[in-house]
């Protein structure tokens, strides 16, 4: 059986490889400044970026109107995927344009659109979540970092933590509790919060892998006044604005943790025979055994995630989609972990890059932080558990 895309699929793909010929910023350029937080943007990569948005190549799934072009989910995995392969990052700050940006199109005023979404996707801005708090980070809805209103103002006080990016970020898109008698999922409002607002600080979490460019923050709110203007979408509608937003480029979100693996795998296949050779034969045999059943799981995964993808496409929802995240990012964990043990004392040298090779500690590492973001994977299983298989809850 030969599978494969149908000819428009193929037009595209060739016009996009023809215009990232030309525009693809030069590995040398990403080598020199790579990505080093979430919101931390390169020169090569804002340019990058405006290029891409001024040619419809930023979000080509989204209408012409919004600076797409119209592609379907098929084009726009073609697309990822022909960006992965080429090894440019899509974007240095994922928040922003993957969840920020469009919930400011979907519920923010035009004026919002102009002043935040607009430099956002131009590459001249970048942008953080404030979700997460110390006591809110699973259960979202126990935030309260609160807004109370004065005049014509909120005045907010809190904490938000794990906020990725927020040493760099220009802005935030903050959630806090404006309505706190309201119950728990209700009375959650966003506030857009540019960072050199008086009374936000920002402490960086000094983090196990490259502490000296630390991503995740601990953002501290002190009477902070901002307009009431600045609140997204209706007032005490967070919630609801919450899962619009996370559900933006849900259905490519197995695409990202696919890729990862098989970028991962293709590594550590091709550090392997250096890496057997000095060993005894039973060393050898245990090691390959190893390597050959994550080559297995990546397979797997690719084909668990075309399988789901072929059913979104179909009927807009699909049940495989809920388990990729759980798994590609703890077999990610696992591939990282056995080549950590086959490079063994190597594994130690450090500052790689930010995600670190395959092979070193900083890779292993890391993979530990992708079962947590973006719901961990115990919480996943609770979704596959209720939502997937409909057992009852315990
Ligand atoms: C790399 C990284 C980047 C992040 N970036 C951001 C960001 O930019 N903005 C932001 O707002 N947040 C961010 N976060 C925070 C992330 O969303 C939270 O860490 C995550 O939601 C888990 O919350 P928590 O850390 O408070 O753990 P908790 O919710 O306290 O959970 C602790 C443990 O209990 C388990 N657990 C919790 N509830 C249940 C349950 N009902 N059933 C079973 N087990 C459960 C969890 O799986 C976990 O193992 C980031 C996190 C990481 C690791």
């Amino acid at each position: 059986m030969k599978l494969e895309f149908d000819e428009e699929v193929e037009a595209f793909r060739s016009e996009f490889l023809e215009w990232l010929a030309v525009n693809r910023p030069p590995a040398e350029a990403i080598a020199a400044d790579p990505p080093r937080s979430s919101a931390y943007i390169p020169e090569w990569a804002a340019s990058f970026t405006k290029r891409m948005f001024d040619d419809g190549w930023l979000v080509p799934g989204w209408p012409s109107e919004r600076g797409g072009r119209n592609a379907g989910p098929i084009e726009t995995l073609v697309y990822l995927e022909e960006l992965n392969k080429a090894g440019i990052p899509r974007t240095t700050n994922p928040q922003g344009l993957g969840i920020i940006a469009p919930s400011l199109l979907d519920y923010g005023t035009e004026e919002q659109i102009q002043n935040y979404a607009m430099p956002l996707l131009r590459g001249e801005t970048a942008a953080c979540l404030g979700m997460s708090e110390p006591d809110a980070g699973s259960d979202l809805a126990n935030l309260k970092t609160r807004a109370v209103r004065d005049g014509d103002n909120f005045v907010i006080t809190g904490q938000k933590v794990w906020t990725s990016g927020a040493n760099y970020a220009d802005f935030c898109f903050l959630f806090c509790r404006t309505d706190p008698d309201a119950p728990k999922h209700k009375g959650i409002s966003i506030i857009l919060m540019p960072m050199d607002t008086p009374g936000v600080t920002v402490r960086p979490l000094t983090e196990i892998i490259s502490p000296e460019f630390p991503d995740l923050n601990e953002v501290f709110l002190d009477d902070v006044v901002l307009p009431a203007s600045n609140v997204v979408g209706e007032l005490n509608n967070g919630w609801a604005m919450a899962n619009g937003s996370l559900a933006h480029e849900r259905s490519m979100v197995w695409l990202m943790g696919v890729m990862g693996m098989e970028s991962s795998m293709t590594e550590l296949l091709g550090m392997a025979p250096d890496l057997l050779a000095p060993m005894s034969t039973v060393e050898q045999a245990t090691a390959a055994d190893a390597i050959a059943g994550l080559y297995i799981d990546t397979l797997a995964a690719r084909c668990l995630g075309y399988r789901g993808f072929a059913r979104y496409v179909k009927t807009g929802s699909a049940p495989e989609q809920a388990l990729m995240k759980m798994y590609s990012t703890e077999i990610r964990r696992d591939l990282a972990r056995v080549a950590a043990e086959l490079c063994g004392p190597d594994s130690l040298e450090t500052g790689l890059s930010r995600q670190g090779s395959v092979g070193s500690l900083d890779a292993y590492f890391t993979t530990f932080g992708l079962t947590i973001s973006a719901g961990s994977s115990e919480i996943q299983r609770n979704i596959v558990a209720e939502r997937v298989l409909g057992l009852p809850r315990g």
